[in-house]
Formats: C-alpha cells, sequence, structure tokens
C-alpha cells in the first residue's frame, strides 16, 4: 500500500552549521568562491505520516544550488543560495555531510563577478559504468576515481540505472537550480 508522505511543514532557516563548513571547504578547495555571497538554508519537511520520515523513500532532494539572477542580488545580496535537505542531514555521517556541501559548491562559479551553475562533468550511470566499463572519455576519468569502491561493489546485485543509493535518477536541471539527490 502507498503510504501518504504528505509535507505538513517546511521550514527554512540560515544554518551557521552549514556556512562554517562551507567556508572551511572553499578556502581550501574553492577558491573561485572566496568572494562569493553564499546564503545556506537548512530546510527541514515535516511529514503528516511519520514524526521521522525515511529520506531515502520520500525522494526528497539532498541539496540544491540556485543561483541570483541581477534582481535577486540588488535585493537580497547573495550570489548563491544552497539548501540542504534537513532530513538528510540528519542521517548522514560527518563525511557525508562534507561532501554534499562541496557538491552543491561544485555547481557555483563566479565568471566575471557573476554567478553561474555548473553541470555535473559526467552524464552516465555507475551501473552502465560496471556493465560496459569506460566506453567514453568521461567514463574513463570516473572509473579511475572510482575504480577502488566500484571493486568494492562488484559483486552485489547490480541496482536498475540511477538507482544507486543514495543518489537518485538526474531530472531536468534548469538554468536556475541545479539539485542533488533527485537531480
Ligand atoms: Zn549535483
Amino acid at each position: 500500500m502507498r503510504r501518504a508522505k504528505r509535507v505538513l511543514e517546511t521550514i527554512r532557516v540560515k544554518s551557521e552549521e552549514l556556512e562554517a563548513i562551507g567556508d572551511n571547504l572553499i578556502a581550501d578547495l574553492s577558491p573561485n568562491l572566496t568572494n562569493a555571497n553564499i546564503e545556506w538554508i537548512m530546510e527541514t519537511r515535516q511529514y503528516q505520516d511519520t514524526a521521522k520520515p525515511a529520506v531515502t523513500k520520500t525522494g526528497e532532494k539532498m541539496g540544491s544550488a540556485k543561483k541570483a539572477g541581477p534582481i535577486d542580488r540588488m535585493l537580497h545580496r547573495w550570489d548563491f543560495r544552497i539548501t540542504i535537505s534537513g532530513n538528510w542531514w540528519a542521517v548522514l555521517s560527518d563525511e557525508q555531510k562534507k561532501a554534499l556541501v562541496y557538491h552543491e559548491l561544485c555547481h557555483c562559479y563566479m565568471k566575471d563577478g557573476k554567478p553561474t551553475l555548473v553541470k555535473h562533468e559526467f552524464e552516465g550511470f555507475l551501473s552502465e559504468l560496471r556493465h560496459c566499463g569506460a566506453w567514453a572519455a568521461d567514463l574513463k576519468a570516473v572509473q579511475e576515481i572510482l575504480a577502488p569502491q566500484l571493486k568494492l561493489v562488484e559483486d552485489e546485485e547490480v541496482p536498475v540505472a540511477g538507482a544507486d543509493y543514495p543518489r537518485q535518477p538526474e531530472t531536468v536541471e534548469n538554468s536556475a537550480t541545479i539539485d542533488f539527490g533527485t537531480g
């Protein structure tokens, strides 16, 4: 039976925790964003059917990165707004939290003083890589990075394309927002 996943309330707050992690990552890994003004938002949905929703089943995005348009920048004084799911945050390890924040930062790039969004650098599926090998250049680059991890899971049941936990299939990325978790 399909369970109701009705969202009762969505709480959005500016997060100093996210900002601190983000600032450290920018200092170490993303010098391009040193002067970018990033608004860090923790967004927590409360569901009707359970106090502790299984985030892997609600289809909730782990995070998203949005760039400000000219009017946004003028009115809100931010270049990027990075939103992280509080429900996901609650179940991630410290290492995964850092990785998620870094993932969103990788979508953000200041070009000639203006915020731009960066798409994922390779398009494909991990299951494609497992089944077919590195048949394209971008897959080869990914394989070199992931080879140790892929070896560890090669005996496990192969999921359908795009279903590799915790990631879910990519959806359409528009020019203003890029999400992680469902796209
Ligand atoms: Zn992404």
